[in-house]
């Protein structure tokens, strides 16, 4: 059977001031804002997409900017890092770039024989970007970052959680995700095993609850293909005992929520319609996109947020 579940769809973070936020995702990471909307559940608050050329599900970081939100704290209970994949040959480049920008980094880390480096966004996100040369996808560039350089998409996720058993049987049974490895206490699941579908759940018996505000992860999205597909999972999760929510219209895609036992936020996200459904792909991200429902609105919506810009020229 074809598996309905195919990997990462997107992540969401709550992040602080939103031009500061820009700045980091487009400016420093190079990533393309593929959609500048507002959050269809707060419609004061931006949402921001961010990703590569045509924001292609599995290389979507969005994010809800508050400006002078508190800031979050990382713990059980989260998603604590959301991983980026670049190619091996690039490493010292991010290295150098981040170090540019005054980005405090780790030391370079291995991880299952892969090198990668981890960091925090102005908010305290948390941030990796892991070395390696099985990704195939072609990221990103405004053509400050070259592009053999480039972001290419989501690697994976960490999944800090008190006890795994539960969320393991959730991604194994129910999700279409399967045991890989593991390494240190960290446990790897993958629906291929390739960037851009995994999860890694770190074991944390005696860690803390996270608190969720600024700098912290509201929820994962995994993708699946199509309206249908969506259905067919919902009925699935619902039949074994998951509180799933009814299918949300978010405009670039259709969305079902639940939270997995460990306390993480989860989306099912469709591949389907897309980025370019509301404008043209040239010009992804460039003005205020509303859903029709808020359209008659507007004035009012956009008095109320922040102007942001694209800083990309400071950002050689
Ligand atoms: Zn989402």
């Amino acid at each position: 059977m074809k598996s309905l579940i195919t990997g990462i769809h997107h992540i969401t973070a709550i992040a602080g001031n939103p031009q500061r936020n820009v700045d980091f995702y487009t400016g420093i990471l190079g990533l393309r804002m593929v959609k500048k909307t507002i959050n269809f559940d707060a419609p004061d608050v931006y949402h921001f997409y961010f990703g590569d050329e045509f924001g292609t599900p599995g290389t979507v970081f969005t994010t809800f900017p508050f400006d002078g939100a508190r800031k979050g704290t990382k713990g059980t209970g989260e998603l604590t890092y959301t991983a980026f994949s670049i190619p091996t040959s690039s490493f010292g480049y991010w290295m150098d770039r981040l170090e540019k920008y005054n980005i405090p980094t780790s030391t370079p880390l291995t991880r299952f024989g892969e090198k990668l480096v981890r960091f925090e966004d102005h908010d305290g996100m948390g941030i990796e970007l892991i070395a390696n040369d099985k990704d195939k996808r072609k990221g990103w560039t405004y053509g400050n970052i070259p592009s053999e350089f480039a972001i290419k998409g989501f690697y994976g996720a960490t999944l800090n959680l008190k006890a795994k058993d539960l969320t393991e049987k959730l991604l194994t049974q129910f999700m279409d995700y399967k045991f890989l490895a593991e390494e240190d206490g960290r446990y790897r699941f993958g629906t291929k095993g390739e960037p851009g579908d995994i999860i890694d759940i770190v074991l944390d018996k005696a860690g803390r609850q996270g608190v969720q505000s600024a700098g912290t992860v509201h929820h994962i999205a995994f993708r699946t293909d199509n309206e249908s597909s969506q259905l067919e999972i919902q009925r699935i999760l619902i039949e074994n005992g998951y509180h799933v929510t009814e299918v949300k219209d978010r405009n670039y895609f259709k969305s079902i929520y639940f939270r997995e036992p460990g306390g993480v936020l989860f989306e099912i996200a469709t591949d389907e319609p897309g980025f370019a459904i509301d404008e043209d792909e040239a010009h992804l991200g460039e003005l205020l996109k509303l859903p029709n429902w808020a359209e008659q609105h507007r004035d009012k919506i956009e008095s109320k947020l922040a102007k942001v810009q694209l800083n990309i020229s400071t950002y050689a």
